[in-house]
């Protein structure tokens, strides 16, 4: 019997999936034209390519619309009717069969001179179809390629993902239902794709270098996400092990989840507000049931990821609406759109060299003001509702609040002389992620309702470390004494100034970091969904006071791994089975 391979990565998403390699390719190898002998049959096979894609965009038509309404589907119907133009259609069967062409090569020539007639045109509706043709021939060429219509809305059951990269975007789409699990070959713990896996419930490790190097589809593959490991062929007794592991960790789970009622409240009394991150208007039941109070971070811009298209006031509305109803009375903070950094999806977007430095986020809204205006209508209006909160993301200077709070003003003077309802009281608060908020917090405090702490972010620019390179994830630690100071620094800001203060980066559901962060006088923590009942279980087993005296050590610490050494021989003394979450070393 051939040995087991066992490869390392980086442990994004616990839990863990057993199930069958599926290789995704996203990237295209390069079209080179090749003569073909048989002429009938590449042009069955350019057929057949063209009835998987229309299939594919049916798919991703009825997802659309369920997820996101019937007119942002109107998209993929006009996607749909491109693949039925016998024009196109004809003038590739043509080039494969008068130059004995290859279909792939034949396509896309043939698309390209219809993009480029469009492109010289001087209607301007045309022109912004350009994309959507270049998709288009993207998906045909994929499937001419790889003969294989599976893609990643439609994956076999039990499919473990193998693949170079994944875009926050892909696994948005993807189904939790049919996978087990994914593996990358790059990647951050705080990649957007990470924390999409984590609220999917998605075990994932990242940063495999060479993963893809021997590519085994359909092999039989673990992924422990909770200890970064994959193992490809598991001998007989690995996999036993592995399945008898992921049934007590299926029972742990839902005896987490008999906490959901329960009021996160320290020993000593001190009530604490725990609440979740969603990415995607169906995460919304998961709040409650997992036993948060309200969502803490709503990251709207998800909603533009997964569409082809900005949502517009009124889609947002219903969306944001739905929320503030489903959850009402506990709040809902919805954040303004982070698009920009890792989070683009081609539209309206052209590479920059340091996207994370770049037009990301607020930047991106206050020079986009119609794009800002019609966000900000739909989350006022979507206050009437219920308790919504407006949040803004990657804050910098004063101005980028002044000139959000002018803009909300001329909206608000706007909805009252049409008479349309909205919450006079709805807070405004920002994100504290980068170093000039944390420094300048003490200003920022007098201007705004609240501050949550980004500390994905904030980790990020504190210490130059790109949160998706898994080159640099080793020095990848928000327990670095710097990131620590700048928390504790933010916290007694908010706090002099009167408001509360919150996290909402992944920091928050790291057991290491509850004790302190509780210990720094955090009010609010907000996680993925599913860490929820772990960390309300600690929190309901500490004291305040206990926490207040482990922080003062760990505020003295010189290293991050000092920090770590302190809170982990803390925690691991009152919470012995936490072991394998507690590493000292970033993993
Ligand atoms: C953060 O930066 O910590 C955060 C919560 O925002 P995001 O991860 O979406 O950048
Ligand atoms: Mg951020």
């Amino acid at each position: 019997m051939a040995n087991e391979t066992r490869l390392y990565g980086i442990p994004v998403s616990p839990g863990f999936g057993i199930g069958r390699v599926f290789v995704y390719r996203k990237n295209l190898p390069v079209i080179k034209r090749q003569a073909v002998d048989d002429t009938n049959q590449e042009i069955a096979r350019f057929h057949n390519a063209l009835s998987n894609a229309r299939l594919e965009i049916a798919e991703l038509r009825d997802m659309i619309a369920g997820r996101l309404g019937r007119d942002e589907a109107e998209l993929w119907t006009a996607q749909l009717m491109m693949l039925e133009d016998q024009t196109v259609i004809e003038a590739t069967a043509d080039r494969i069969r008068d130059k004995g062409q290859d279909a792939a090569s034949a396509f896309q020539e043939t698309i390209g001179q219809v993009a480029e007639t469009i492109e010289s045109s001087s209607n301007q509706y045309l022109k912004e179809r350009v994309a959507d043709i270049r998709d288009i021939s993207w998906r045909v060429i994929k499937h001419i390629q790889s003969g294989d219509p599976s893609v990643l809305q439609k994956l076999p059951r039990n499919s473990v993902v193998m693949s170079h990269d994944l875009s926050a975007a892909d696994t948005a789409l993807m189904s939790a239902r049919n996978i087990a699990g994914f593996i990358t070959e790059v990647g951050g713990k705080t990649s957007h794709t990470a924390i999409v896996a984590r609220s999917l419930e998605i075990p994932a490790v990242v940063g495999i270098k060479g993963a893809l190097q021997q590519p085994r589809p359909g092999a039989m593959i673990i992924v422990d996400g909770t200890r970064g490991l994959v193992i490809l062929d598991p001998l007989p007794q690995t996999l036993e092990s592995y399945q008898h592991e992921l049934k007590e960790y299926q029972k742990h789970l839902s005896e987490l989840k008999r906490l959901r009622k329960s009021k996160p409240v320290t020993l000593d009394g001190r009530q604490i507000e725990l609440s979740a991150n969603i990415e995607l208007p169906e995460e919304i039941p998961s709040v409650r049931s997992h036993g948060a109070k309200g969502i803490g971070l709503f990251r709207t811009e998800f909603l533009f990821l997964t569409s082809s298209q900005m949502p517009g006031e009124e889609q947002q509305f219903n969306i944001y609406k739905q929320a503030a109803e489903k959850l009402s009375p506990d709040p809902v903070i919805i954040r303004t759109f982070d698009l920009g950094g890792d989070k683009i999806n081609g539209h309206g977007f052209s590479p920059e060299a340091n996207p994370f430095l770049g037009w990301r986020a607020i930047r991106f809204c206050l020079d986009r003001p119609e794009i800002f205006r019609a966000q900000l209508r739909a989350i006022l209006r979507a206050s009437a509702f219920g308790s919504v909160k407006i949040m803004l993301p990657m804050i910098c200077c004063l101005e980028e609040i002044t000139q959000t709070k002018s803009l909300l003003d001329s909206i608000r003077r706007e909805l009252d002389d049409k008479k349309i309802a909205y919450d006079p009281g709805c807070q405004l608060g920002v994100m504290i992620e980068t170093p000039a908020a944390a420094l300048t917090s003490d200003v920022l405090a007098k201007e705004v309702d609240f501050f949550s702490i980004g500390s994905n972010d904030l980790t990020q620019y504190t210490l130059a470390v790109d949160r998706v390179n898994e080159k640099v994830a080793k020095l990848y630690d928000p327990f670095n004494p710097a990131v620590l100071k700048l928390i504790r620094q933010v916290i007694d800001s908010g706090h002099r100034a009167g408001i509360w203060v919150g996290l909402c980066g992944e920091m928050c559901a790291d057991p290491l970091a509850v004790p302190l962060l509780l210990g720094l006088g955090l009010d609010e923590f907000s996680m993925n969904a599913v860490s929820v009942p772990e960390i309300k279980r600690m929190i309901l087993k500490l004291r305040l006071d206990d926490c207040q005296k482990v922080a003062g050590r760990v505020m003295e610490a010189r290293s991050a791994l000092e920090a770590r050494t302190a809170l982990s021989e803390f925690v691991l003394n009152i919470f012995p089975d936490l072991a394998l979450s507690c590493s000292l070393e970033r993993s």
